[in-house]
């Protein structure tokens, strides 16, 4: 059931015990919400825990809280008053939602393609970020953001915005953020903090970029990687962005084995609706970014994507 931010924030103000969660593959946004409002909660006096069931990358050390997310244990049982599920819908929080015994599941996110199965959901598709979405809880609560708080939800507002450059960054955006700047976050630590890349990522990089390919009259460029070039292609961070920028560009996508006969891929476009693209493989996103698994060997795949994609282009 859709809710209003008041009522979401009723909900929060009315519960002691809180667990929060968010998506599998974590990035700033998943990880800053989550833990930008359980500095806040616990700040009240709030039973409040992330759980992610996922490793954390390493740029989010720098994140205060970090070392207090847990991993769900495997047939460990967590009780809590209230599931609070950020930056994504129910199904992609791995093994989280089997292992909460919640009173009730809140879900706070910000993607178009949310499959609005949760108890009650609180969905702004308007927002860059969930981390604008919690800055606006926050304030709703009558809270105002401790420096920890702010650290987590800038990072997120960040991350989701390409550093505030992409079509999603409104003056809400801006204000949201500037509101944290305001309490001291000092947006360089953050950006060194997020581009940060060892020299062996770099390289990988390099290797990643030496298999690019462009298809449907240069609209399209992409990286394939299969299962042998997987191995020297260990991280695919930063690719995409390297890719926008080849002049002519609509769509910009890479598809990367995952195990045997399962790729993901992860998609930007500069309008064209990826997000559709997506939904087409049961994955999901946003208009400009959006990403999906396709399970079939991998000539298949790669053809069954570069179809899909293809028609979107031509709509
Ligand atoms: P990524 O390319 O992984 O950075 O993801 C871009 C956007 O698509 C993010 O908002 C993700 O939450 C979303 N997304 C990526 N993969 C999936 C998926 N398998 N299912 C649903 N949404 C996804
Ligand atoms: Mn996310
Ligand atoms: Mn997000």
């Amino acid at each position: 059931m859709k809710i209003t931010l008041d009522e979401a924030a009723k909900m929060v103000a009315d519960a002691q015990t809180i667990i929060l969660t968010s998506h599998i593959r974590p990035d700033g946004d998943s990880i800053g919400s989550t833990l930008g409002l359980m500095h806040w909660l616990r700040a009240q006096g709030k039973d409040a825990r992330v759980l992610i069931d996922d490793e954390l990358p390493r740029i989010f050390n720098i994140l205060p809280g970090i070392e207090t997310i847990e991993r769900p244990a495997e047939g460990k049982r967590y009780a809590a008053d209230l599931l609070i599920v950020c930056d994504v819908e129910l199904k992609r929080t791995g093994e989280v939602l089997p292992a909460v015994d919640a009173v009730h599941v809140l879900n706070i996110d910000h993607h178009v393609t949310n499959d609005e199965e949760a108890e009650y959901l609180y969905l702004n598709p308007d927002y860059a970020a969930t981390c604008e979405i919690m800055h606006d809880l926050i304030l709703a609560m009558g809270g105002t953001f401790s420096l920890d708080v702010a650290t987590c939800l800038y990072t997120g507002m960040a991350t989701d915005t390409g550093f505030f450059r992409f079509s999603n960054t409104t003056p809400h955006t801006m204000r949201a953020a500037a509101d944290l700047i305001e309490v001291g976050v000092k947006p360089n630590i953050i950006s060194v903090a997020m581009e940060l890349k060892s020299y062996d990522e770099v390289m990988a990089q390099v290797r990643a970029i030496r298999h690019l390919e462009m298809f449907h009259d240069g609209r399209v460029a992409a990286v394939f990687i299969d299962e042998e070039k997987a191995k020297e292609v260990t991280t695919t961070e930063g690719l995409l962005d390297a890719l926008r920028v080849i002049e002519g560009t609509q769509v910009v996508f890479f598809m990367k084995w995952l195990e045997k006969d399962t790729y993901r891929v992860s998609m930007r476009s500069k309008g064209t609706n990826v997000s559709r693209i997506a939904q087409v493989f049961d994955g999901g996103g946003h208009i400009r970014a959006a990403g999906c698994t396709i399970h079939a060997p991998f000539d298949e795949a790669k053809q069954k994507i570069l179809m899909a994609i293809g028609e979107e282009l031509n709509r």
